[in-house]
């Protein structure tokens, strides 16, 4: 779920070069999919605001944690380090068991005593989901951007992997329940990047693969995954090098990809 590099994936690019090819024309395209977490919304915000206020429901020494160790312990619960959720993703885990073993790391690495570093599951559902969902919020212009994409006359979905039921109640809360293609984990048979959810976002929207983008923060699961389903990967990098209007798209030759610093950059493409 995190946006770190990836190694070895595939060099051949969706417009048909490699990654050390000139960039190519900007796409032609009728449909965009979207990834929802940390692509469509801040849910790493969202995360450090509900582990920081669970974590001292459940623990009273939290108190005394000095704040910079506090704040590696909730990157570390946010970013998943130890890969829990990619377990759930896989079947391994409940939705549950994840993010309490996420706590449970996380509560230990703060120093917190064995038995308070057991994760209280009633507590990390409900009090954490509560405030998780509390502050839920698109990143700055989405919802105008989504609009935009809307008017053009070009479909708009969603491939994310969690199952649909709670991706789409979280979408609808974020004012997005006129997104009709919302592509869970449990949608199409596998989650991302295997090329199915994918497809099925396609087939639902009536689009082309090739004239479809496929833009999300991860370059494992959304980058890699769309482009072996023959989609073109726009990687939502706010890191990306910033080339004409601060927002415009650009070219990774490295990656093979489009990055977007912001989705802002897809106004450009509309355009035209
Ligand atoms: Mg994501």
């Amino acid at each position: 779920m995190s946006g770190a590099p990836v190694t070895g994936q595939a060099t051949t690019t969706a417009a048909g070069g490699s990654p050390s090819s000139p960039a190519p024309a900007p796409p032609e395209w009728d449909a965009v999919l979207f990834d929802l977490d940390d692509t469509l919304l801040d849910l790493r915000a969202a995360q450090h605001a509900a582990f920081d206020a669970t974590v001292r429901r459940q623990w009273a020494g939290a108190a005394d944690v000095a704040p910079a160790r506090m704040a590696e312990a909730t990157e570390a619960f946010a970013s998943d380090a130890a890969g829990h959720y990619e377990r759930y993703v896989a079947g391994e885990l409940t939705f549950e068991q994840q993010r309490l073993a996420r706590a449970a790391d996380a509560l230990r690495a703060l120093g917190a005593p064995e038995e308070s570093a057991t994760p209280l599951g009633a507590l990390w559902t409900a009090d954490y989901e509560e405030v998780v969902r509390g502050h839920w919020a698109l990143f700055p212009a989405t919802a105008e951007v989504l609009a935009q994409v809307r008017s053009s006359g070009r479909g708009v979905g969603i491939v994310t992997n969690n199952v649909e039921a709670y991706q789409r109640a979280k979408a609808d809360a974020l004012g997005l329940e006129w997104v009709d293609v919302l592509i869970g984990s449990d949608t199409a048979g596998a989650p991302k990047p295997d090329p199915a959810p994918f497809l099925a976002g396609c087939a639902r929207l009536g689009a082309e693969p090739g004239r479809t983008l496929m833009v999300g923060d991860s370059l494992t699961h959304d980058v890699a995954g769309a482009r072996a389903a023959g989609l073109v990967p726009v990687w939502m990098s706010p890191a990306a090098p910033a080339r004409g209007a601060a927002e415009d798209p650009v070219w990774d030759p490295e990656r093979g990809c489009w990055r977007l610093r912001a989705i802002g950059g897809l106004r450009a493409w509309l355009r035209r």
